[in-house]
C-alpha cells in the first residue's frame, strides 16, 4: 500500500467530514507523515474524491490496520488502537469541538449543532456505526404497550489471539483512566484491556451547579444514544440533587431525554463507581406508556401526577413549572427511600442497608417539562439470591445481566449469543435439527442453558413446524420472556395488594 496516497485521502477525509481547519491541514499531514513513518514527498495526482462521499469511515480505518501491518508499525494485535490513534489525529480536539458546536448552535440553531457533533462522532470512528447495524431488532406489540427488542451484535469479541496477548501484557499497578467513565478517557490511547478512546470526544455542560460532559456511546442502543458524565470520578447516587441536573440537561438538550440508573447493585446500571445518566434521541416503550391514574397534588397544582399503564412501577410527572416539578420528583425520591410495604414484601432497608432506589428520566415535550420515575428494590432472599425484583431464573437463558433503566422502560439489549442459539432452536422446532433433551443437559452443550425453554416449546409446537413459523414461535417465546422480566422488577405487583400498597405510597407523595 502506499502509505503518502493514504496520507492524501485522511487528509481530504478530515477537511469534508471532521471539520479540519485550514490552518491546520500543513500540520496534519505533517503528524500523519510522522504516525504512518513516512517521510515529507508528496504523492502526485492522488484522487481522493471518494472520501467525500464515505457515510462511515470504514474504507478508511481497514486501510490502515493493513498498513500497519504491512509495515510493523506497531506490534501485532494493536492495529485497531493504531486506527483508532490516527483517526484521533484527525479529529480536532476538544476545546475546538466545543468552540464549534458553541459556534454552530449562535448561527444554526442547537438541532444543527447537535446533528454536526453526531455525524462527527460517527465519521471519526468513535460510534460504532457499521457494528450497530448488524444487531437484529423487533418489536412486541403486548395489549397498550410495545417492547422492542435487540439483541447486540455491535460489542466486539475478544479473538484467542487477544486473550493470549492479555495474559502477557504487563499488569498496570495504577489503574488509568480511573474507570471506563472518566473524561480522561477523552484521547486516551488504549491496551488489550482498556477501549482506545484516540477519537472520543466530548462537550462540556454545567447541570446541577456542577461540571458534567456529554459523549455519545460507541455501540449505541437506540437513536443518538448519548451519556451525560460527571467530571469527577464520584459514585452513583439519585438523591435530592438528581432531578435538578435531569431538567438542567433537557433545557440543554431538549430534544433528547436523559435518565439515571438507581445506584444501587442488582437494579442499577453496570458502573456504579462513576456517576452518569443515559440519554438520547429515541422515545422508549415506557415513554409512549400512557397514565393509567391521574392524582392531585394539592400542594402543586400545576403538577400532574400519573400511575403509568406498565409492567413495572412507573410514576410520571407533567408541567409547565420546572421548579414544581422538580419538588414534587424530589418528593418522590424522598419518600420512596423510607417507604416499606412488608405485606406486599417491600422493605426499604434490612440491618440498616438500604434496598429502595429509583430511575427518574426526564425529557421535555413542548413547553412542558416531563420526568417519570421507576421505583426499583434491590433486596435479595432465599428463593430469589440474585434479587426478588431482578429477571427471575428461569428468565436467565434469555438475559441475566442486571435490568438497568433503558430495559425497565421496554427496550431490551440481549446477548449476542442468542442470534445463533434462537435459530438452532427454531431448526429444533422445524425437524431441521433432532430433539435430543438428553444431549442438551450434557455439561457445555452450546444450547445447555436453554434446555427448559426447548422442552417447553417442544410441547407446544412440536417439531414439524415450517421454517417460518418456527421462528415466530421461538420470537413470541422471547418476547413473553422479556414482558415476565418487567413484571419481575415490579416492585408493587398489579394485583390487589400490590396496587393498594402503590395507593398508600402515592399518598405519601401527593399529601405531603
Ligand atoms: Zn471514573
Amino acid at each position: 500500500m502506499d502509505g503518502k496516497i493514504l496520507v492524501e485521502e485522511l487528509l481530504a477525509y478530515a477537511k469534508a467530514h471532521l471539520s479540519l481547519d485550514p490552518l491546520d491541514a500543513p500540520w496534519l499531514k505533517n503528524r500523519l507523515l510522522a504516525a504512518l513513518s513516512l517521510d515529507g514527498a508528496t504523492a502526485t495526482a492522488v484522487d481522493t474524491a471518494y472520501v467525500a462521499a464515505l457515510d462511515v469511515p470504514d474504507t478508511l480505518t481497514e486501510k490502515l490496520r493493513a498498513y500497519a501491518r504491512e509495515r510493523d508499525l506497531c506490534e501485532e494485535g494493536y492495529e485497531a488502537i493504531f486506527a483508532t490513534e490516527v483517526m484521533g489525529l484527525l479529529t480536532p480536539p476538544p476545546s475546538a469541538i466545543n468552540a464549534l458546536f458553541e459556534k454552530k448552535k449562535a448561527e444554526e440553531g442547537l438541532d444543527a449543532a447537535v446533528s454536526w457533533f453526531y455525524s462527527l462522532c460517527i465519521h471519526n470512528d468513535y460510534i460504532q456505526k457499521t457494528a450497530i447495524s448488524r444487531n437484529m431488532e423487533w418489536e412486541y406489540r403486548d395489549g397498550d404497550n410495545t417492547l422492542e427488542i435487540t439483541v447486540n451484535l455491535s460489542k466486539p469479541e475478544k479473538s484467542n489471539k487477544e486473550i493470549a496477548k492479555l495474559l502477557s501484557a504487563p499488569k498496570q499497578t495504577e489503574k488509568y483512566p480511573a474507570c471506563a467513565l472518566c473524561q480522561e478517557n477523552e484521547g486516551y490511547e488504549g491496551t488489550l484491556t482498556h477501549p482506545a478512546r484516540g477519537n472520543l470526544r466530548t462537550l462540556s455542560l454545567t447541570m446541577g451547579g456542577e461540571a458534567w460532559f456529554v459523549q455519545y456511546s460507541p455501540y449505541a442502543y437506540y437513536r443518538e444514544h448519548c451519556i451525560a458524565i460527571s467530571r469527577a470520578h464520584t459514585p452513583m447516587k439519585v438523591d435530592a440533587t438528581t432531578p435538578r441536573k435531569l431538567l438542567d440537561f433537557v433545557d440543554a438538550f431538549p430534544h433528547y431525554f436523559i435518565g439515571s440508573n438507581a445506584a444501587l447493585p442488582i437494579v442499577g446500571g453496570s458502573i456504579l463507581n462513576h456517576e452518569h445518566y443515559q440519554g438520547g434521541g429515541a422515545l422508549l416503550p415506557m415513554q409512549k406508556a400512557p397514565v393509567e391514574r391521574a392524582y392531585a397534588v394539592p400542594s402543586y397544582p400545576t403538577v400532574k401526577l400519573g400511575r403509568l399503564s406498565w409492567y413495572n412501577s412507573a410514576l410520571r410527572l407533567e408541567s409547565r413549572d420546572r421548579a414544581a416539578l422538580e419538588a414534587v420528583a424530589v418528593r418522590v425520591i424522598e419518600a420512596w427511600r423510607d417507604f416499606s410495604a412488608p405485606e406486599v414484601g417491600i422493605l426499604a432497608a434490612s440491618e440498616g442497608v438500604p434496598h429502595n432506589t429509583l430511575s427518574p428520566i426526564a425529557r421535555r415535550v413542548g413547553d412542558s417539562y416531563v420526568m417519570d420515575m421507576i421505583l426499583r428494590n434491590n433486596r435479595t432472599s432465599e428463593e430469589y439470591p440474585e434479587g426478588i425484583y431482578h429477571a427471575h431464573p428461569e428468565y436467565h437463558n434469555v438475559k441475566k445481566e442486571g435490568i438497568g433503566l433503558i430495559e425497565a422502560m421496554g427496550r431490551f439489549i440481549l446477548p449476542g449469543r442468542l442470534k445463533t442459539q434462537l435459530a438452532a432452536i427454531a431448526d429444533i422446532l422445524s425437524g431441521a435439527a433432532p430433539y435430543d433433551a438428553a444431549a442438551l443437559r450434557t455439561e457445555g452443550h452450546p444450547l445447555g442453558v436453554h434446555a427448559a425453554m426447548i422442552a417447553s416449546l417442544v410441547a407446544e409446537h412440536g417439531t414439524a413446524l415450517t421454517a417460518a413459523e418456527a421462528e415466530a414461535a421461538v420470537r413470541t417465546r422471547v418476547n413473553r420472556v422479556c414482558a415476565a422480566i418487567l413484571d419481575n422488577t415490579a416492585v408493587f405487583k398489579r394485583d390487589e395488594a400490590g396496587l393498594a400498597a402503590f395507593e398508600r405510597f402515592l399518598t405519601l407523595v401527593t399529601n405531603a
